[in-house]
C-alpha cells in the first residue's frame, strides 16, 4: 500500500476539542451557552441513532441539546409551527431537521422554513447562494469536513486539479464550490459523464460522493492523488458469518475500492473513520459559529472555512 490514511476520526476529535474550548469561553466571558435543536419526525431506527449521537456529542462539548420528537403523521403546519418557535428562540442557535422525513412532508419546504442564520446544516438556498457568490455562508457539514481534511493533509490546494464525482445539493455541488474557492481547477462528474475513469485519472484530488459501493478503482487514480471517500454503503459480508436470524452480516464500504486505490493514491480517507466523523464535528462547529454571529462576537478560529 502506498497511500497514507487520512484519519478523519482523529481530526474530528481535534475539531470537537476546539469547539469545546470556544464554548467554554462563550460561557465564561459572555454567559452564553450555544444551543442546537434537532427535530426527528417518526421512528426510523437509523435516524434515532443519528439524533441520539448528535445529542450526546452536543452535550459533550458543553452546548445545550434540544431534541424534539414528532409523530410519524405530524402535519406540515405543526412541524412549521415548531420550526417558527425554534427560529424565534434566542437559546437556540442551530436547527437541524433529521432527514429523511415521511413522504407526506417536503424536505425542500422544511429547509426553506429554517432561518438561514440557524441553518447549521447549510442547506438553505440563502446559504447555497452565499457559498456560490463568495459570501459568509453556513457551509453544509459534510463538504466542510471534506475541505478541512484536504487542507489539513495538503496545505494549500491552489492550482490542483480536483474531480468531484456527484452533483447533489447536499455534497457534490458544495464540495465543488469550496474547492473552487480554494483555487482548484474543478470538474464535477455525474451519471452522464463520459469516460469517467479517464476524467478521474486527471485529478490530483478526487472526492467521491456517489452512493455506489466501491465504484472507483485503483486504475482510475493518478499515482499520488489524494482521495476523499464520502460514500457510505452497506454491503453483505459473508466472511463475517451470519446473524442470529440467519441473514448475512453487513459491513460499511465507501464509493472507493479501498484496497486497489490505496495501492496508487498518495492519501485516502477510510470508510468508516474518514469523512463520517467530520460531519458531526462540523455540525457542532457551525452551531458555535452561529451562536457567535447571533451575539455579534468574534467567530471561533479554525472552525469556519
Ligand atoms: P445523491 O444520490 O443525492 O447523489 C449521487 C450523485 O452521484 C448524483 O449526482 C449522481 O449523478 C451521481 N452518480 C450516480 N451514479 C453515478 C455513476 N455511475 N457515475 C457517476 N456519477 C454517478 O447522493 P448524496 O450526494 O446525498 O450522497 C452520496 C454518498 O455520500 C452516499 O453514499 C451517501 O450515503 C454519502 N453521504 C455521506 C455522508 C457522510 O457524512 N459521510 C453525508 C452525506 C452523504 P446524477 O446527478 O446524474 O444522477
Amino acid at each position: 500500500m502506498t497511500a497514507s490514511i487520512i484519519d478523519g476520526k482523529a481530526f474530528a476529535a481535534t475539531v470537537r476539542a476546539k469547539v469545546a474550548t470556544h464554548v467554554a469561553r462563550l460561557k465564561a466571558d459572555h454567559g452564553i451557552t450555544p444551543g442546537l435543536a434537532v427535530v426527528l419526525v417518526g421512528e426510523d431506527p437509523a435516524s434515532q441513532v443519528y439524533v441520539r449521537s448528535k445529542g450526546e456529542m452536543t452535550v459533550e462539548v458543553g452546548m445545550n441539546s434540544y431534541e424534539h420528537k414528532l409523530d410519524m403523521d405530524v402535519t406540515e403546519d405543526a412541524l412549521f409551527a415548531l420550526i417558527d418557535k425554534l427560529n424565534n428562540d434566542p437559546a437556540v442557535h442551530g436547527i437541524l431537521v433529521q432527514f429523511p422525513v415521511p413522504a407526506h412532508l417536503d424536505e425542500g419546504r422544511i429547509v426553506a422554513k429554517i432561518s438561514p442564520e440557524k441553518d447549521v446544516d447549510g442547506l438553505h438556498v440563502v446559504n447555497a447562494g452565499l457559498l456560490a457568490s463568495g459570501g459568509k455562508a453556513m457551509v453544509s457539514c459534510t463538504p466542510m469536513g471534506c475541505l478541512m481534511l484536504l487542507r489539513e493533509h495538503l496545505g494549500s490546494l491552489s492550482g490542483l486539479n480536483a474531480v468531484v464525482i456527484g452533483r447533489s445539493n447536499l455534497v457534490g455541488k458544495p464540495v465543488a464550490q469550496l474547492l473552487l474557492r480554494d483555487s482548484c481547477t474543478v470538474t464535477i462528474a455525474h451519471s452522464r459523464t463520459r469516460d469517467l475513469p479517464d476524467v478521474v485519472r486527471q485529478a490530483d484530488i478526487v472526492v467521491a460522493a456517489v452512493g455506489r459501493a466501491e465504484m472507483v478503482t485503483g486504475d482510475w487514480i493518478k499515482p499520488g492523488a489524494t482521495v476523499i471517500d464520502v460514500g457510505i454503503n452497506r454491503i453483505e459480508a459473508p466472511e463475517r458469518g451470519n446473524n442470529a436470524d440467519g441473514s448475512v452480516k453487513m459491513r460499511l464500504v465507501g464509493d472507493v475500492d479501498f484496497a486497489s486505490v490505496a495501492e496508487v493514491a498518495g492519501a485516502i480517507t477510510p470508510v468508516p473513520g474518514g469523512v463520517g466523523p467530520m460531519t458531526i464535528a462540523c455540525l457542532l462547529a457551525n452551531t458555535v459559529t452561529a451562536c457567535s454571529r447571533a451575539n455579534g462576537l468574534i467567530e471561533p478560529k479554525g472552525l469556519t472555512i
